[in-house]
């Protein structure tokens, strides 16, 4: 929020009666300590949500008029005593100099919003160390995950979920109530030894992204340099070529298509893995290890960085022609051809290769983005589980199939050919089908009758070696999808 923003009043004056979005007041009256950004954030959303709200301030008569008038803005010990609930929107380090207000606190429930500038950067949370500053009030963390701009922007927009955790049941039901009532969706994280984690929360950099764009940026560094090997430094070996310049473009858009084709079967060879598992332990109530279960939570990510490759690779591939290299090379062939006087140079063989190449990487994308758009929790969340379903696991396997054929068919030929192997290294393509053929044979193998009746009823809970009364699916393949093993 820019200065200048802030500078001007949020809301309008007047009062918020006859406001149509407004929420009935609830009558209660919330104090909030403080008059930063958040408390004047979340006196706004207070006053809107059909609360009275009174602050408490240091300096009361220069800060009243950034809050709205509905909200009383006064000294910190007049406030405090008008209320039984105040948030605390102050800095921890600050919280020593709210001291002297203990004794018209006592009693009181204070809401600590409070958020930390490292992770566990001290030994107690916040808001342990508020409840050990005013033993006789009862301490509730919350609040601390919405910012400022999400308060303002009402329900319409940002984060909805307030984590709550407390030792007093009372209390957290109250603020909680307090939440709802703002539109937001409480959610209880237990007592206050939770503090930290929830703390913790706003820190922590895109937790469920590290472990696949650690994979996504190894295996662009495996094939980015196995590529480099083979287009520039072979030819500068062998022939004293200088190929430098294919580094930016081609060596990048020979990479991107490996990444996002082996990411693209990451996502499913761990589904593989784990009905392997069942089926040889014939049960579906055995864990599995723990790093396929990491595994299996991370496809989601692996997928959309696949897409986020491919759709990379797409944009390198349309810029292609635009290089001057491109040209140079396109008019050296032509002169060569017309001093060779070579007057038909169409390889019939050749241009229908590359017309279903490209074909077959437009649809791979395609279904890609499908699969990319339809992880979006909006979006997920209008599908019922058999479309999700479907489309995360059957659209997105053909993307699998659709995806090795376009790899097939720009090199098929080149697998065959010696001049394709570099320092006796394999063209990259034909490293990249390794995994990609391993999960499709897979699932061939698990789609056959006998293997897949098997793994059907284990999946409803039959179990090897112990007997189950058990009713197989019927015909119309009508079976519960929700189970856990279905997931996989
Ligand atoms: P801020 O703009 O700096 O406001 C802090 C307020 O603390 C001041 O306006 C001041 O109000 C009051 N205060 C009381 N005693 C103080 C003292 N001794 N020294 C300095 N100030 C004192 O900070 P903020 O962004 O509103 O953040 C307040 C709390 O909310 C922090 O704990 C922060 O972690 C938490 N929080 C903020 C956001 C956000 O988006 N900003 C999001 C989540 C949580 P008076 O001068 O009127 O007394």
């Amino acid at each position: 929020m820019s200065r200048g923003d802030m500078a001007k009043p949020l809301l309008g004056h007047g009062s918020t009666e006859g406001d149509p979005g407004v929420t009935p007041a609830s009558g209660r009256t919330i104090g909030v300590l403080g008059s930063g950004d958040f408390a004047r954030s979340l006196a706004i959303r207070l006053v809107c949500s059909g609360f009275k709200v009174v602050v408490g301030s240091r300096n009361p008569k220069r800060k009243a008029s950034l809050f709205p008038s509905a909200a009383e803005v006064t000294f910190q010990a007049e406030a405090v005593k008008k209320t039984d609930i105040i948030f605390v929107a102050v800095f921890r380090e600050h919280y020593s100099t709210l001291c002297d207000l203990a004794d018209v606190l006592a009693g009181k429930i204070l809401v600590d919003v409070s958020n930390n500038t490292e992770i566990n950067h001290h030994k107690e949370s916040n808001a342990e160390y508020l409840a050990s500053l005013f033993p006789a009030c009862t301490v509730v963390k919350g609040f601390n995950v919405v910012s400022a701009w999400t308060l303002q922007s009402g329900a319409r927009d940002g984060n909805k979920q307030v984590l709550i955790c407390s030792n007093n049941q009372e209390a957290k039901r109250t603020v909680a109530e307090i939440a709802q009532v703002m539109g937001f969706t409480p959610v209880d994280m237990g007592c206050m030894s939770s503090a930290c984690e929830i703390e913790n929360i706003p820190l922590r950099l895109l937790p469920a992204w590290k472990i696949p764009i650690f994979l996504a940026l190894g295996l662009f560094l495996c094939f980015f340099t196995y590529n480099l090997i083979r287009q520039v430094i072979h030819p500068f070996i062998r022939e004293q070529k200088n190929k430098l310049y294919k580094i930016p473009i081609e060596v990048v858009n020979t990479t991107l298509p490996c990444v996002s084709y082996v990411m693209l079967s990451l996502v499913y060879l761990p589904g593989v893995l784990a009905a392997c598992s069942q089926l040889y332990y014939g049960t579906k109530y055995r864990r599995f290890p723990d790093w396929l279960d990491q595994w299996l939570q991370h496809r989601k990510q692996i997928g959309l960085l696949s897409f986020f490759c491919a759709a990379l690779h797409a944009v390198y591939s349309l810029c292609l022609p635009m290089r001057r290299s491109h040209r140079y090379l396109l008019i050296e062939t032509a002169v060569k051809q017309a001093v060779e006087k070579k007057m038909n140079i169409w390889v019939e063989e050749e241009v229908w290769r590359m017309e279903i190449y490209i074909s077959v990487g437009i649809i791979a994308l395609g279904l890609l983005s499908l699969l990319a758009i339809t992880s979006l929790p909006s979006i997920a969340n209008s599908l019922n589980w058999r479309e999700f379903s479907f489309i995360q696991s059957s659209l997105g396997f053909i993307a699998l199939v659709v995806s090795t054929l376009h790899t097939l068919t720009y090199g098929w030929s080149r697998a065959f050919d010696e001049n394709q192997y570099k320092f006796y290294l394999p063209p990259t393509y034909t490293l990249t089908l390794l995994v990609p053929c391993t999960v499709i044979i897979a699932k061939v193998v698990f789609s056959l009758p006998c293997i897949r009746h098997r793994l059907l009823r284990i999946r409803r809970g039959w179990e090897k070696g112990r007997y189950v009364k058990f009713v197989l699916p019927s015909a119309t393949g009508e079976y519960s999808s929700g189970e856990t093993s279905s997931n996989v």
